[in-house]
């Protein structure tokens, strides 16, 4: 890669920016919104003509249960290296625009306003996907081919928690078998530097429901009737002390040891503690400040147990004298790689089985593994280094991210290498009213694909050097 590449590529993409809109703009148009199983097919057929239009070949996978998933082929050029694939993750679908008021325009419409693009599924994820085979277009226009082989998965459930993407991926293995992968998002930070992740949190969702009686009773008989509310709080109070350790025995099972590389990374993220309080008006100190923990550390390498919500009795205006028949409370665990959430579900029931709380009924609403890349892979460097190159600024890498996605299953599936990154910013806000992309981010962001994909046979290529020196 050199210098006069970038500026080449950089000048292409400002030729080409303008007709990708237009076939973004098109894309945005299909309101394809999985929960409600609107306009499917149409988008199918849609992204397979835009693969085909890109010069590639698609294949529309149709023969499991779920949404078709669509596969993309670009064969590396003839002065490419075709013993290298690098493999793009998409979705299709998208979420309900809902609450259509608050939309200051249509949401299938894409409109542009001050440089920026608003329409349902822009940021997450189908700008994404324009940018990519965009940057295709571009590297076949200016250095007459791909530089490597170039593969596609893009689902159509990712919005609904990717339900069937699992028997996919085992089934069609070998067809999506690649080197490394880009994740689907990922975008600008609020300090516009570019922010990407190396893998993903997992998540044990649960619901803890007490039943005391058959109808809610006069409170008076309190006296001696046993209360379902107290008897949840009592419960979910056993399970994390005031220090907010969690108090559930194996819970902590399993969890990876982080490496030397991914502790590096981990202190190099920012976290700045007095804008987090002020963006959400914090009344009480961090949580990690009693355990004289690093939150950074917490956020990317710690799992979470958070109660969502919790419902019981009347909680209406004024006062009602009540003893409910019944509580229920909503807890979500954010797990680390090494955790397992069927795991998590029975340490939850034996805990409480154990400290007398048998009456307590927890079932699992959702369970994913978290998954982080191998750090040391120097495909992550690469789209760390190629992104500080194309942005001119510095980037930031977090070993996973705080959040949850199908990332796992690629990874035991695959065995590759993940980062996420794309075309959003702070301000995109993905799945809520008035989704946006930022155009100059668009066109950086297919010039920070163009230019990855061009170093990266020489980049594995040098990972290979390293195996065979180490031998
Ligand atoms: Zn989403």
């Amino acid at each position: 890669m050199t210098n006069q590449n970038l500026v080449e590529l950089k000048n292409v993409t400002k030729e080409s920016v303008e007709s990708a809109v237009d076939l973004l703009k098109e894309y945005l148009s299909f309101p394809t919104i999985s929960a409600q199983n609107s306009a499917i097919p149409e988008t199918v057929q849609f992204v397979v003509k835009m693969i085909e239009e890109a010069g590639g070949e698609a294949q529309t996978l149709d023969d499991l249960s779920g949404n078709p998933v669509v596969y993309g082929y670009f064969p590396a050029g003839s002065n490419g290296d075709s013993s290298k694939t690098l493999l793009f993750y998409n979705h299709y679908d998208v979420q309900p625009p809902e609450p259509l008021d608050e939309w200051n325009s249509e949401p299938f419409e894409a409109t542009i306003r001050d440089g920026k693009l608003f329409a349902r599924g822009v940021a997450d994820n189908k700008g994404d996907l324009v940018a990519r085979l965009t940057a295709i277009k571009i590297l076949q226009k200016t250095q007459g081919g791909l530089p490597c082989n170039i593969k596609f998965l893009i689902e159509g459930e990712e919005e609904i928690g990717s339900p069937n993407l699992e028997p996919y991926l085992q089934k069609y293995r070998d067809l999506f078998k690649a080197d490394a992968c880009i994740w689907e998002f990922g975008g600008k930070d609020e300090q516009d530097r570019i922010s990407m992740v190396a893998g993903i949190k997992g998540m044990a969702y649960l619901e803890l429901t007490c039943v005391g009686a058959d109808i809610d009773m006069h409170s008076s008989v309190g006296a001696y009737v046993d209360n379902a509310a107290w008897r949840l709080v009592q419960a979910l109070a056993t399970m994390k002390n005031q220090q907010n350790e969690i108090l559930v025995e194996g819970f902590y099972d399993g969890m990876e040891p982080p490496t030397e590389a991914v502790m590096e990374a981990v202190h190099a993220l920012p976290f700045n503690e007095e804008a987090v309080t002020n963006l959400y008006g914090l009344r009480r100190p961090l949580i990690t400040k009693a355990k004289d923990q690093d939150p950074r550390e917490a956020m990317v390498l710690q799992p979470t147990m958070t109660i969502c919500g919790l419902v019981s009795g009347y909680t209406g205006e004024g006062s009602k004298t009540v003893l409910p028949k019944n509580a229920k409370a909503k807890v979500d665990c954010r797990l680390v790689p090494g955790q397992d959430p069927d795991h998590i579900l029975e340490c939850v029931q034996r805990h409480l089985e154990k400290n007398g709380f048998h009456d307590i009924q927890v079932t699992s609403l959702n369970g994913q593994k978290a998954y982080r890349s191998d750090f040391s892979h120097p495909f992550i460097s690469h789209v760390m280094e190629s992104a500080q190159e194309v942005y001119g600024k510095e980037g930031i890498l977090a070993p996973n991210s705080a959040g949850t996605g199908p990332m796992y299953i690629f990874g035991e599936q695959l065995q590759l290498p993940i980062v996420s990154t794309g075309v959003g910013w702070v301000g995109s806000k993905a799945h809520a009213p008035n989704e946006s992309i930022r155009l100059q981010d668009f066109e950086n962001g297919i010039v920070h694909m163009a230019y990855m994909l061009l170093g990266f046979p020489a980049a594995l290529e040098s990972s290979q050097e390293n195996v065979e020196a180490s031998k």
